[in-house]
């Protein structure tokens, strides 16, 4: 326990809440401790060639395999979307593989990024970590991973909710996915989302300041995802107030995690 602290100290991990989860500092224990999938875990240290976790990637992993939910931040390029996404794409996976084949009950997790590029980013990050190549054809893909782009949205508007049947994890803006849970009737249901998670929540909490606030559209989309077992997550690269205060009034048992202090 001494030592953990100390280990905290050395990466400059600060953390509030009860029960903090342990930290993991190497991809092999990810595999072995964790057993997070063998393919994910090559992406991991093969083809994106890293060899150490990041300091929020140490805390943040852990903490969110163990179904807290937790408010984050690290500074930008700190790897905040491998530390979101690996828990996220290893608690979907386990759900699969005890899901009955041929049922396909729609996406599982939903990743909130503020704009298109940032979500287009975040989509091309989860597709290294689900699809293993070989000779430069996808071998493998684990998971049926979508943006909630244009051409999505139409076929939202055209076939409604049963167009997302088939898929595992749903990346989008707030501004879209609010687009189609307003529709009268609704165009998608977030009932089987299980898991949260949302991106550069600092930033969300600045703009939207035409039409709806972002504050509303999050409100909107925590009332949506109403399934009983819903874990969320919120990352940002600055530690704002607002935000606190929102997830010590909205989340359940929140575990702050700070890299660096607190830099405001
Ligand atoms: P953030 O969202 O915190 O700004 P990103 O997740 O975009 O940061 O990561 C920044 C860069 O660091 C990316 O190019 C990513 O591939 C790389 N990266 C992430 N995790 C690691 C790691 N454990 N080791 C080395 N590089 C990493
Ligand atoms: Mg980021």
């Amino acid at each position: 326990d001494d030592q953990m602290k100390t280990s905290r100290k050395q990466h400059r991990i600060f953390v509030e809440g009860t029960d903090v989860p342990g930290i993991v500092s190497t991809f092999k224990q990810l595999q072995s401790t964790h057993s997070i999938n063998e393919t994910c875990i090559e992406a991991i240290t093969e083809k994106m060639g890293f060899k150490t976790l990041t300091p929020i990637q140490m805390q943040a992993i852990p903490a969110l395999l163990h179904g807290r939910e937790v408010l984050a931040c690290a500074p930008t390029g700190s790897g905040k979307t491998l530390a979101f996404l690996l828990p996220v794409i290893n608690h979907v996976l386990n759900r699969l593989r005890i899901r009955k084949k041929g049922t396909n009950r729609g996406f599982l997790a939903l990743v909130l990024s503020p704009t298109r590029e940032l979500a287009k980013q975040t989509l091309q990050e989860c597709n290294q970590l689900t699809r293993r190549f070989v000779g430069g054809k996808p071998a493998e893909e684990l998971l049926n991973v979508k943006l909630l782009d244009r051409s999505q949205i139409e076929r939202f508007t055209k076939v409604g909710k049963k167009h997302s049947k088939k898929m595992d994890i749903l990346i989008s803006t707030p501004n879209s996915i609010v687009y189609l849970l307003e529709h009268d009737p609704p165009l998608i249901s977030l009932e089987g989302v299980e898991r949260l998670v949302v991106d550069e929540s600092d930033k969300l909490f600045e703009e939207g300041k035409e039409g709806k606030s972002f504050r509303e559209q999050l409100g909107k989309v925590y009332a949506s995802c109403n399934n009983p077992s819903v874990r969320r997550a919120m990352f940002s690269a600055t530690f704002a107030h607002d935000v606190q205060q929102w997830c010590l009034l909205n989340m359940d048992n929140v575990l702050q995690i700070t890299i660096g202090g607190k830099n405001t």
